[in-house]
């Protein structure tokens, strides 16, 4: 088991398959280009299939996959078959511009849940987010998953100003649909136009819906990073993730793997251990693994220690979103 030195077993693994996307949110990539990653210096299908066997045998049992995009990747596919045959819960995190394409490779993978990405209901605003003209695509694809009988969560991130607005009209959605809507506090990362008064905390998200519904508060499950609601009457549910105002680390289980095979502990964690490199040296990743988990922070990378008002987000030590793997 991969215990850390606060007492926290981590059995829950996020690999990111790629830091390129078909989407340019500006809260996710820097503002200029992301520079080309040669395909070579990314995991290949059988080292990511080799990692997350290491990973498997010290005792996770539940991996994402994510990015950048992980569907723009060519063996997205493939990455998908090879790690169902493994006895985990395995799962994806998506901006869904592609995923008409996969449903047949879930279903086949075992795959159940999603999360999708989505945060307006505009197709104006949409652009403006994303840099691209993907709304109908996107939300044709939400409701097809729906149909489809996936459990689906739609990660909605909550910035003031942008989109604060939409609130009540995601919260809507859950009343005839069975959607987990999450909206997620505004974080920051490298580059990414992150400032304080962006962030719509939880508390002001809650009162946004209580004073036009009734609502009542969900079993919070182990691990949970979001504090879940349902509004009397709907078929769905809706949640907040308070990342900034209300951190979750205490019982924190999960551990990411970038694109190019390292280890990160948590989204905002200094270091970082190359699994990659050591394995293609030959030698054996499992140590690098439980030292990277021993090394953890008690909370949030240990890079945002007070009152998020406080932060600097220029003088943080991370790469961006797309590049750690959200
Ligand atoms: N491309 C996929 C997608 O968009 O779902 C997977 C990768 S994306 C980095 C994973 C999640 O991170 C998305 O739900 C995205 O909204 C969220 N995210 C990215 N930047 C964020 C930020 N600065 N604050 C909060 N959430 C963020
Ligand atoms: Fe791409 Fe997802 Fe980042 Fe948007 S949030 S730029 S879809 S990786």
């Amino acid at each position: 088991m991969l215990i850390d030195n606060h007492h926290r077993v981590h059995n829950y693994l996020r690999v990111s398959l790629t830091n390129n996307c078909n989407l340019r949110c500006f809260y996710c990539m820097p503002n200029e280009e992301l520079p080309y990653t040669a395909p070579a210096s990314l995991m290949q299908l059988e080292e990511i299939d080799q990692i997350a066997s290491t990973f498997i045998k010290a005792g996770v049992t539940k991996i994402r996959l994510t990015g950048g995009e992980p569907l723009v990747r060519k063996d997205a596919a493939q990455i998908i078959e090879r790690l169902s045959k493994y006895p985990v819960e395995l799962t994806l995190t998506t901006n869904a511009v592609r995923l008409h394409e996969f449903f047949d490779v879930f279903k086949k993978a075992g795959i159940r849940s999603l999360n999708i990405s989505l945060d307006t209901l505009k197709a104006v605003r949409f652009k403006e987010i994303t840099r691209r003209d993907q709304f109908q695509m996107v939300y044709d694809n939400l409701l097809r998953a729906v149909e489809l009988g996936f459990s689906v969560k739609v990660n909605v991130v909550a910035m003031k100003g942008i989109n604060d607005d939409e609130i009540l009209d995601f919260v809507a959605l859950t009343k005839n649909l069975p959607l987990h809507i999450r909206f997620i506090e505004f974080m920051p990362f490298s580059g990414n136009q992150w400032k304080d008064e962006k962030v719509i905390g939880w508390k002001e998200i809650l009162k946004i819906v209580g004073d036009e519904y009734d609502m009542v508060p969900l079993v919070r499950n182990n691990h949970d990073t979001a504090k879940k609601y349902k509004v009397i009457g709907h078929e769905g549910t809706f949640a907040v993730i308070s990342t900034m105002t209300s951190p979750f680390c205490g019982d924190c289980n999960r551990m990411r793997l970038t694109a190019d095979g390292k280890m990160k502990n948590c989204l905002f964690s200094k270091g970082e251990n190359d699994l990659l490199s050591a394995l293609r040296r030959g030698e054996d990743i499992q140590p690098l693994i439980v030292q990277n988990v021993k090394s953890k922070a008690a909370e949030r990378g240990g890079q945002i220690t007070k009152d998020f008002k406080t932060v600097d987000a220029s003088a943080m030590e991370n790469r961006s979103m797309i590049n750690i793997g959200g």
